[in-house]
């Protein structure tokens, strides 16, 4: 019985998946994050290192998907260069800033972040980083399209940063430079690693820091096509299983902006030039981009009162 009911609750929370994306199926934007994935880490994107034109050509993806969705550029424009030390020399990365303007009363702002590089090519293998973090920005892309058809009530922002890889360079920049003052960002909701879980796990870090986080992501894992848990940002991880510093929410946890971390553990592609369109799993992706929607969906409806508990 009790195997039954699982399936039955199961499958409920699945439909209840389809409906909540504003009529959209969660296949049907599953089915474009995976577009989105398998351009972002081809080969001829070379792993996306910053400042190579492999990361050219992926800015150039990302911001025919800004159009097509109808994001408002943040900055004046949509890009936001920044420069970073690399050893001797300097290095230019590129930050691509989008916005979609709320609908309520509030100057409260939800900023979402994932990062676009990778690490490149290294001893003749290219590293294609399609969980790590073509699936963030896709993730992303599919909150962004979710929000232009059903608006926010906060204006959202949608920051896909440069330069993780070699220390958090592009959401430091933008933490440096954000488009509107950083103290109306009630809710920083980074992505990193959206695709790959053996378990069907993704995590939610932030409620450690942030107790007042906890209770709405544990109704937040009620409601998801998948099984979201809480941790990896305080006792009992420790290490390298904290990831307080892990992405780019590190970048707004120094400037005690709140966020939100939503990721899977590391698997045996991480790091690895195996980590290809061809090893993400199709099913658990499309439950893992309906999840990070539902998410930013939430917090939009919650930010204000989140803002309260902030004190901010
Ligand atoms: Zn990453």
């Amino acid at each position: 019985m009790f195997q039954v009911f699982e399936v039955s609750r199961r499958v409920a929370v699945v439909v209840a998946g389809f409906v909540w994306l504003a009529g959209t199926p969660a296949w049907a934007a599953g089915e474009q994050a995976l577009k989105d994935v398998e351009v972002l880490s081809t080969d001829a994107m070379a792993g996306r290192a910053a400042g190579s034109s492999g990361s050219a050509l992926a800015r150039a993806h990302i911001l025919k998907r800004f159009a097509e969705i109808g994001l408002q550029p943040a900055h004046g424009g949509f890009e936001q260069p920044f420069s970073f030390p690399a050893g001797t020399e300097t290095r230019q990365g590129v930050n691509l800033v989008g916005k979609i303007t709320g609908t309520g009363g509030s100057d409260k702002v939800l900023a979402v972040s994932a990062h676009y590089d990778h690490l490149g090519v290294r001893k003749g293998e290219i590293y294609n980083g399609a969980d790590d973090n073509a699936s963030g920005v896709a993730g992303l892309l599919a909150i962004a399209e979710s929000f232009a058809k059903t608006p926010p009530r906060h204006t959202v922002i949608f920051a896909v940063v440069d330069a993780e890889e070699v220390g958090h360079r592009g959401s430091a920049a933008f933490v440096a430079a954000p488009p509107i003052p950083l103290a109306r960002v009630a809710l920083n909701l980074n992505l990193d690693m959206l695709s790959k879980s053996a378990k069907g796990e993704l995590y939610a870090a932030g409620g450690h820091h942030f107790p007042w986080l906890k209770p709405r992501l544990a109704a937040l894992a009620g409601k998801v096509p998948v099984t979201l848990k809480q941790g990896h940002d305080g006792p009992p991880w420790t290490g390298d299983d904290d990831w307080t510093l892990a992405s780019d929410h590190a970048a707004f946890h120094q400037a005690g902006v709140p966020w939100v971390y939503l990721g899977v553990e590391d698997h045996p592609e991480y790091h690895r030039p195996t980590d290809d369109f061809a090893t993400v799993p199709r099913d658990f992706f499309a439950r893992s981009v309906a999840s990070v929607v539902m998410a930013a969906r939430s917090f939009d409806q919650d930010l204000d009162a989140m803002a309260k508990d902030a004190r901010r």
